[in-house]
């Protein structure tokens, strides 16, 4: 893996690979800063994608034929791959629809364990009344509403770590919640509101206290710095290929081995059985289990390309580029008048995104105005209603970046920015 420091000049020589960027929006600029929302493709994921739907496309792990077999071994190949890019064993990550399927797939099945499927291997997964699972006032709704519909099914109490007057918490106010009655947490590793970095390793001790499992929403983590899973040590995690340069419609659900055998799978049908009679099923040992249908082996494959990429760009280097910058915005968005940016002050690590409000203006008027200036944001509540609820806001903007992202593009938002509150009126 490559470790050198990305420059302006080399986040500038990067860019030139994803043709998207070069894009002019009402006559400007193209000044993508909305990242976190979804990533851009590199010629290098567009080129494989096309080569094998020209090429070798044919569904997989089915059919005699050659187009079967190679596509089968690319299928195979990629997740090798991806499945070394996280430190996972290739067994332990299922291609899903994305994120927020994959969290679904955990708590359907946590659900269907809940019911009695799985039979004795499922136990350990058993939730019922009395039995808490714990997440965080920050999570994205993908982290959020799948457990209240798990604590619905099951009769478990749903609780959460308070988030601060800033939108972030810590590990003791974790520890103030969890209890020994807690049998699931689950959390973000970084948060696409305030780029909080979570403390997944004092968390997933916490939960081994008290025997919990561990449930982390890594999407805006795996895209943006080193991780391993099993280094870090949770039982489950979850992650969308778009937002890491990747096709889109996969996710990926990575599970500890004995984990991942223990959950039922959500979903049946094709692809995932052993045997099928009139009257039941018996299913393939995972992760195939978890992928009933017919697979988006393209995508999959253009994952893999996506992964080879940021190896090559290095991702200690992307995760040291993006908390500069994203210092660099909280520093320079704080010190514009009328301007609050959510979550910890510049001198605490984040990812590299800042989400703000600008008083007196909303931030979809924001976000027009800076689109008319070819600057591209987010504006609206993120995902994350109930944390902008406790800031006392709806809505906020964000501004998140990649290793794409330059300096120069950090000044074009704070300039654009700075005239925003006289356009509208609000600095009078
Ligand atoms: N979790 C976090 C922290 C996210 O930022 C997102 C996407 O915005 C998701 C979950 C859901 O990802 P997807 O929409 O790709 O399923």
């Amino acid at each position: 893996m490559s470790s050198s420091v990305i420059t302006d000049a080399r986040a500038r020589e990067l860019r030139r690979d994803f043709p998207i960027l070069a894009e002019q929006v009402h006559g400007e600029q193209l000044v993508y800063l909305d990242f976190g929302a979804t990533a851009q493709r590199s010629t290098a994921v567009l080129d494989v994608e096309r080569d094998f739907l020209e090429h070798r496309n044919a569904a997989v792990h089915r059919g005699a034929h050659e187009l079967a077999a190679l596509s089968t071994s690319d299928f195979e190949d990629a997740r090798d791959t991806i499945a070394r890019f996280i430190g996972a064993d290739a067994d332990e990550i299922a291609w899903q629809a994305g994120a927020t399927d994959a969290l679904n797939t955990v708590t359907l099945g946590i659900a269907a364990a809940s019911r009695g499927r799985g039979g004795d291997e499922s136990v350990p997964l058993r939730l019922g009344p009395g039995d808490e699972i714990v997440i965080t006032e920050a999570e994205h709704h993908a982290n959020l509403v799948p457990w209240q519909e798990l604590a619905l099914a099951t009769g478990a109490t749903l609780k959460w770590v308070p988030a601060n007057d800033r939108g972030t918490w810590s590990i003791d106010d974790a520890r103030a919640v969890v209890t020994e009655a807690t049998k699931v947490i689950a959390f973000a590793h970084v948060s696409n509101v305030t780029g909080m970095i979570a403390p997944v390793e004092q968390l997933v001790e916490l939960a081994t206290s008290v025997g919990a499992i561990t449930v982390l929403d890594a999407c805006q983590s795996v895209p943006h710095r080193p991780v391993d899973f099993h280094a870090l040590g949770v039982d489950f995690a979850a992650f969308s290929s778009h937002k890491m340069t990747g096709p889109n419609g996969l996710g990926v659900l990575y599970g500890r081995r004995e984990r991942l055998a223990q959950l039922p799978p959500a979903r049946t049908g094709g692809s995932m059985i052993e045997i099928v009679t009139m009257e039941s099923t018996t299913f393939m040992d995972p992760p195939t289990r978890f992928e009933a249908g017919t697979q988006a082996v393209p995508q999959v494959i253009g994952l893999a390309a996506a992964c080879r990429y940021l190896e090559g760009v290095g991702m200690a280097a992307i995760a040291e580029h993006e908390e500069a910058l994203g210092a660099l915005m909280v520093e320079r968005l704080s010190a514009l008048d009328g301007v609050t940016v959510i979550g910890d002050d510049a001198s605490v690590p984040r990812s590299g995104l800042a989400a703000f409000i600008v008083d007196g203006v909303h931030s979809h008027d924001v976000s027009q105005f800076l689109d008319a200036r070819g600057i591209a944001v987010r504006g609206g509540h993120h995902c994350a209603q109930p944390l902008h609820r406790r800031l006392g806001v709806t809505a906020s903007t964000r501004a998140s970046s990649y290793f794409t992202t330059t300096d120069d593009d950090i000044d074009a938002l704070v300039s654009a920015l700075g005239d925003v509150r006289a356009y509208f009126g609000a600095d009078r």
